[in-house]
């Protein structure tokens, strides 16, 4: 919380020549610390679980890139295939062998796709889905969850209206009130509401796009009956079900949320870990919607970098390393083993305090109990929060920087990392208790 810069601190320094050039210094909002304030760090190396700020200050790194980094930073074969591909060409924009693994291998392990399509951010799978979703049932509508994130494309920054089944209200300045018009904006976990939604303007709707496990407001899982009766009515009305699983997929578990679930969507997108670090991202599905994409269906959609081969190859290879044995089970253990640790350590301290997590993936409240909807979660203590965030920084521990934004793990965290993490945790919740 620096009010003014420390000229000492090669952070601040930065921070400060940063804003000259970049709004805020940051080049994507959260990085900012405005939720938090205080001063970003910035950072200028990481390798396993661990990275180092400008004053050679190093962190444990509980946000792993926003959840690319599953195997760690850094992972020598990952870096090996991206020097390799490199070494071969940056960019030819000509389709290469390495496009088509990496499409089977997303195909394989994740069987609802069957095409899929890459691009280079989340934003753009998510944007490219729901357009698939218009272009092929004709129809305009689109259903989202408040408290879900997709990206930032115009009809998906939009929160819920007045009433409960009127069109949403632009987040962002410059997104005209004419584009969400088209956006229902429900409550996650809402059952009924979507049935009513259904009810009411079914035949009229393209899509309904949900993150199953739902990572941007804190983390919070979809019940399972929700979504199943989510893959009903978008049967029974001809919507396009559209799983988000930017975040998720790969991170929850090798088949992403759907697999935990054990539902199809008709699309999904996906990004983060598919990339490795670097910039992939895809939207796939049913190969009869897949085949409305251009150039052999109307729905048109390009990326001039879309399965760049120094991308894909650390994709690919994020992808093989995943795939060892008992990945998932040691992701989950590990993860488990920081939210366990976490919450005794409040409890010891007298803190409410509560802790999820699914896979690689979790979340931390500042509540009595886990939190099941965008309001729920909102009504966590922000101050302590804030408090505890600064704290672990302190103790060289990096969250995430606002209450409402989920952590990941990677396979290097191990026991010590994870013990050394809860050690600074007792010692920072007794401060804040
Ligand atoms: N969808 C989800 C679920 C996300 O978590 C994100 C980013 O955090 C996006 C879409 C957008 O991805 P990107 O930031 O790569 O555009």
């Amino acid at each position: 919380m620096t009010a003014t810069p420390d000229t000492t601190s090669k952070n601040d320094i930065l921070f400060a020549r940063a804003q000259q050039t970049t709004p805020g210094g940051v080049n994507s909002p959260v990085r900012a610390f405005r939720s938090v304030g205080g001063t970003p760090r910035f950072i200028t190396r990481a390798e396993g679980p661990y990275f180092w700020d400008a004053d050679g200050k190093r962190y444990i790194d509980y946000i792993g890139s926003w959840g690319p980094a599953i195997v760690g930073h850094t992972h020598p074969e990952v870096v090996k295939a991206v020097q390799d591909a490199a070494a071969r060409g940056l960019s030819f924009g000509a389709p290469t062998e390495g496009e088509i693994e990496i499409a089977e291998e997303i195909c394989r392990l994740v069987p609802s796709i069957e095409q899929v399509r890459l691009v280079s951010s989340g934003t753009e799978a998510t944007m490219s889905a729901l357009r698939l979703a218009r272009g092929a049932t004709g129809r305009d509508k689109i259903v989202k969850f408040e408290g879900c994130y997709h990206g930032h494309a115009d009809s998906l920054l939009v929160k819920a209206g007045s009433g409960l089944l009127t069109f949403g209200n632009p987040t962002s300045a410059g997104v005209p009130e004419d584009f969400v018009k088209h956006t229902l904006v429900l409550d996650y976990n809402n059952i009924p509401q979507l049935e009513d939604a259904f009810q009411s303007m079914g035949d009229t709707i393209a899509c309904v796009i949900v993150e199953a496990v739902a990572g941007n407001m804190n983390l919070i899982r979809a019940t399972p009956e929700f979504l199943h009766r989510m893959r009903e009515l978008c049967t029974e009305y001809g919507a396009v079900l559209i799983f988000d699983e930017v975040m998720s997929g790969f991170r929850v578990g090798i088949g992403g949320a759907q697999a935990l679930y054990g539902i199809t969507p008709d699309l999904t997108a996906l990004g983060k870990v598919i990339g490795g670090g670097m910039p992939v991202a895809a939207f796939g599905g049913r190969a009869d919607l897949m085949q409305k994409m251009a150039p052999i269906g109307p729905v048109y959609q390009a990326g001039t970098l879309s399965g760049n081969p120094v991308a894909v190859a650390a994709g690919m290879t994020t992808l093989k390393l995943i795939q060892q044995p008992g990945f998932y089970e040691h992701l989950t253990a590990q993860t488990k083993k920081l939210v366990e640790g976490l919450t005794a350590a409040a409890k010891e301290a007298g803190i409410a305090f509560c802790a999820d997590s699914v896979g690689g993936m979790f979340g931390l409240y500042f509540a009595d109990t886990v939190p099941t909807g965008y309001a729920q979660m909102m009504a966590g203590d922000k101050e302590r929060f804030n408090r505890f965030f600064h704290g672990m920084l302190d103790e060289g521990v990096y969250f995430a920087p606002a209450m409402f934004e989920a952590g990941f793990v990677s396979a290097t965290h191990d026991d010590a990392v994870i013990a050394e993490t809860v050690e600074a945790a007792r010692r920072v919740f007794a401060r804040l208790a």
